[in-house]
């Protein structure tokens, strides 16, 4: 491979497509839907993982002293856009990783060294831990209490939501160091070892039947004092960097899948469906607006600006355009959807339900068009006057 000075965006594009189609038959696998739930989508994603990480694609993008091969989010984004266009399933392991791992990379290169490589084997798992059964929207309001003993803390308090919380081996908690009324100055950011005494995870299982989360309890659970991540009290501003790539490295990765599955759909409807080329048309449009908004997002991430609140409308796009691809499937698939009980139909009526669930995870909708309306067009807050 080429050092990261010489290897261009463009280059490591036509690299890897070259590497695709070098190894389809290995890549075949992993164009598939999986059997075994959510357990054997993980133990299908870690095979995955370590596929990507000895031939080197997913140390792209990540710096040489947490065990990646150098770049930018300009290189994730390029091998996750590679992927999804030769048809296969990126995991949900990898959006775990873009919300996860640029934040132990930013506050606590030594946690990251010391995982990231293993998480990119598909060694480990991680889980992010922020929403609570009373804070979810409102996640200043998080009651998770971390007291500081000198040494490092102790954990008490509840975790709910944790997307492959049952498989995880560590996760990113947002806990409060500071008095109830403090809100969001009074948060910490924590790294936990799962396995460590005191941690009590309960799967919990979707609507689609899957066991998709789970909620996790700390009773007494003591934290090392390294496993602190960012300043104490800082827990805020920490989760605030985790949101914008949680909203818009994850935009892009989705849109990157669902392209590839809109183009799909197209080969399946029968000439003369109105009904289907319509909401075909729809999501297409949708899907091209999120391209076009995410470029810009994940170019400044890259050159290391925040793209500050105007990414919660990358996140909006993309809750509309992921319904619309999923509502064109169920149309263009209708008999399949309704009745079919093959692993592909099976499989398309689980994606069309979790594409409910875009507008509610990483910040509902409704949240997300407060945030634009105040801080981006900076609207006028407050009642309506009476007319
Ligand atoms: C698929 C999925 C995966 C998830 N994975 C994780 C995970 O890995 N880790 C994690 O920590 N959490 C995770 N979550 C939880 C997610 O972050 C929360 O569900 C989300 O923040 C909303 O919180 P809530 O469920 O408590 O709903 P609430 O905050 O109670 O909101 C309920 C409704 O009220 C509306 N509402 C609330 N406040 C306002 C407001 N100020 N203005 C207008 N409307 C408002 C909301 O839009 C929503 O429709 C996941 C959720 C889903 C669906």
């Amino acid at each position: 491979m080429t050092s990261t000075a010489t290897r261009t965006i463009a280059e490591h594009t036509i690299v890897l497509a070259a590497w695709i189609d070098e190894n389809s038959d290995r890549l075949d696998k992993f164009r598939r839907p999986v059997e075994g739930g959510v357990r054997g989508a993980v133990e299908h994603a870690r095979e995955l993982m370590a596929l990507l990480y000895e031939a080197g694609w997913s140390r792209w993008g990540w710096p040489e002293e947490i065990g990646g091969l150098g770049g930018s989010e300009l290189h994730r984004a390029a091998v996750y856009d590679g992927l999804g266009a030769a048809g296969i399933q990126i995991p949900e392991v990898f959006v775990i990783l873009e919300t996860v791992a640029p934040v132990l990379a930013h506050y606590s290169p030594e946690l990251a060294a010391d995982h990231l490589p293993a998480y990119l084997r598909g060694e480990e798992i991680w889980g992010q831990g922020f929403s609570e059964p009373e804070a979810g929207s409102d996640l200043a309001s998080v009651r998770t209490f971390a007291r500081a003993t000198g040494d490092g803390f102790v954990l008490n308090g509840q975790k709910i939501w944790m997307t492959l919380g049952s498989s995880a081996n560590y996760a990113m908690v947002l806990a409060r160091t500071g008095t109830t009324e403090s809100r969001h100055r009074g948060l910490t950011m924590l790294w936990v070892d799962l396995a460590s005494a005191g941690v009590t995870v309960r799967p919990i299982v979707a609507a689609n039947g899957r066991e998709e989360f789970a909620e996790v309890f700390f009773e007494d659970v003591e934290v090392p004092a390294e496993y602190l991540v960012g300043p104490q009290d800082g827990g805020w501003g920490v989760a605030m960097f985790l949101l914008q790539y949680e909203r818009g490295m994850y935009a892009w990765l989705r849109q990157s899948i669902l392209h590839h599955r809109l183009s799909a759909v197209a080969g399946r409807v029968r000439p003369g469906d109105t009904r289907s080329s319509r909401a075909l048309g729809e999501a297409f449009v949708l899907l091209a607006a999120l391209r076009a908004r995410s470029v810009t997002t994940v170019t400044a991430l890259a050159e290391g600006r925040n793209p500050g609140p105007v990414v919660s409308v990358d996140k909006m796009l993309l809750s509309s355009a992921e319904r619309a691809t999923f509502e064109a499937a169920r149309k263009a698939q209708f008999e399949e959807f309704v009745v079919s009980d093959d692993l592909e139909s099976a499989t398309l009526r689980d994606e069309w339900f979790y594409s409910r669930a875009t507008s509610i995870f990483g910040g509902a909708v409704e949240v997300q068009r407060d945030i634009v309306a105040r801080h981006v067009l900076c609207l006028p807050t407050g009642r309506r006057a009476n007319s």
